[in-house]
């Protein structure tokens, strides 16, 4: 009890001492409103981009967009000139295994709060709103996590997101990650319907809104999730209106999850050519579609380029480029695999399929699925890997704001437009122009903040030894 008093004097103090503060000192009015003017806006929503734009914010939020002279400022507001730059909505990412990389080691152990911040916080730092932990993070932790970030017990950061995954007894992730899950208990094993209906439903019960399915069987190392299975689980969830993700890397697979009403398709064909009956199935369904082709093609830090460099510690990216051979999914930098160009070859074909067939494609990396890969940058290699595809740079932001903001259920991200959130990026060239004009980052805004990217990077400095 003495204690209890002892603090209440002198919290009562400080308490005193900030209302004396704040009654002495009216805020004027207009205060906290900023204008930002001068820029190309890309809004996000396919619509061309706005020269010479401005953006009004207040409280965190856009509340006015558009050219100049269309939008009036509070007096008072303080104005932010943005002439030159380009302005896009920061990232929302729809698939990352958040948590077991640590830089140094890659496991379980590492899954802690403190290292979900780190990697949410370079997802920032790469100008990314949200992303999406998919199938591998514990339930109790992520749900935990999220009720903190949303009480703003965390410095900024990306939004962290997260979904449960099911998957037959051993099965789920490809075999690294899965002996970190396995370590952690984290997909939920299913044999039968009943048993994926009641998984579901708990899901549902803790206000969970999306799952994923994972339906593969890993070259034969363990049986595929049946059909009765995964048609359970979809229109179980669906009936408590959950979104069903679906992994799924054959044709045959493929086909059988969109038929089975699976919402999201993670994943691309890259082993043989779709047919017209799929491109139907596509027609019909419209999937959202996460391609998660990026990550390795080539390993970003192969060649020097500070923009990835910058986030790694110096040893990992000597221990990248000393590795010649070839790891399934591993970063290295030895020659290309002798079946890349047949891969390659099915994927420029298979692509623009799927976008005509509608197909509708959003942001995904799968980073943090094995050792050496940075969360952030990622989606800079993925928006490229389209536009090589032959995407237009316009759609590839599209799929990578407000279409995977639709998907997760974030109205209130993914778009420069009054009422969302002020999360955007100011790069100093156009990425209409050139998509890998992404990379040139100014400065990454959080719900109105600066995020400080300086303070940062000279933390990862100072860790790696490197300042
Ligand atoms: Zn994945």
């Amino acid at each position: 009890m003495r204690t209890l008093k002892v603090m209440s004097g002198a919290m009562l103090l400080a308490l005193l001492a900030s209302v004396a503060g704040r009654s002495q000192a009216p805020p004027p009015a207009g205060s906290g409103a900023v204008l930002y003017e001068g820029a190309r806006l890309i809004v996000g929503d396919g619509s061309g981009p706005v020269e010479d734009g401005v953006m009004l914010v207040e409280q965190g939020r856009f509340t006015a967009v558009g050219r100049r002279g269309t939008v009036t400022a509070p007096a008072g507001a303080t104005r932010v000139d943005l002439a030159g730059k380009t302005v896009m909505p920061a990232m929302v990412n729809a698939h990352v295994h958040i948590g077991y990389e640590g830089y140094t080691t890659w496991r379980a152990e590492n899954h802690t709060p403190a290292n979900v911040l780190d990697h949410l916080r370079r997802e920032a730092f790469y100008g990314v709103a949200a992303t999406t932990s998919v199938g591998t993070s514990p339930t109790d932790q992520a749900l935990q996590f999220q009720r903190d970030q949303r009480a703003g017990q965390f410095p900024p950061a990306a939004r962290f997101l997260f979904m449960p995954g099911m998957a037959p007894p051993n099965g789920g992730p490809d075999a690294v990650l899965r002996v970190a899950t396995n370590q952690l208990r984290v997909v939920n094993e299913v044999t039968s319907p009943d048993e994926a209906r009641a998984a579901i439903r708990r899901m549902a019960g803790q206000g969970i809104g999306h799952v994923k399915m994972w339906v593969d069987d890993r070259r034969g190392t363990y049986p595929k999730l049946a059909p009765e299975v995964f048609t359970a689980i979809v229109d179980e969830a669906h009936g408590r209106r959950m979104i069903v993700h679906a992994h799924a890397i054959q044709l045959a697979d493929q086909k059988a999850v969109v038929r089975a009403g699976a919402d999201v398709l993670v994943h691309m064909v890259q082993s043989e050519p779709i047919d017209d009956e799929y491109l139907a199935l596509l027609k019909a369904k419209k999937p959202y579609w996460a391609t998660v082709i990026g990550l390795g093609d080539p390993t970003a830090v192969c060649n020097p380029d500070p923009f990835f460099e910058q986030a790694l510690p110096p040893q990992l990216i000597a221990s990248i480029r000393a590795t010649k051979e070839r790891r399934p999914l591993a970063p290295s930098c030895g020659p290309p695999s002798p079946n890349a160009a047949r891969r390659e070859e099915v994927m420029s074909r298979n692509f623009p399929r799927m976008i005509a067939a509608g197909a509708r494609l959003v942001l995904a990396t799968d980073t943090g699925i094995h050792p050496g890969h940075t969360f952030g940058s990622g989606e800079h290699l993925e928006l490229a890997r389209w536009v090589r595809l032959g995407l237009p740079p316009a759609e590839a932001i599209v799929a990578a704001t407000s279409r995977p903001a639709q998907l997760m259920g974030l109205t209130d991200l993914g778009a420069l437009a009054a009422g969302r959130r002020a999360s955007f990026i100011v790069l100093d060239a156009n990425p209409l122009e050139d998509i890998r004009n992404t990379r040139r980052i100014v400065d990454v805004y959080l719900e109105g903040e600066r995020f400080d990217r300086e303070g940062l990077l000279a933390s990862w400095r100072k860790a790696w030894g490197t300042r």
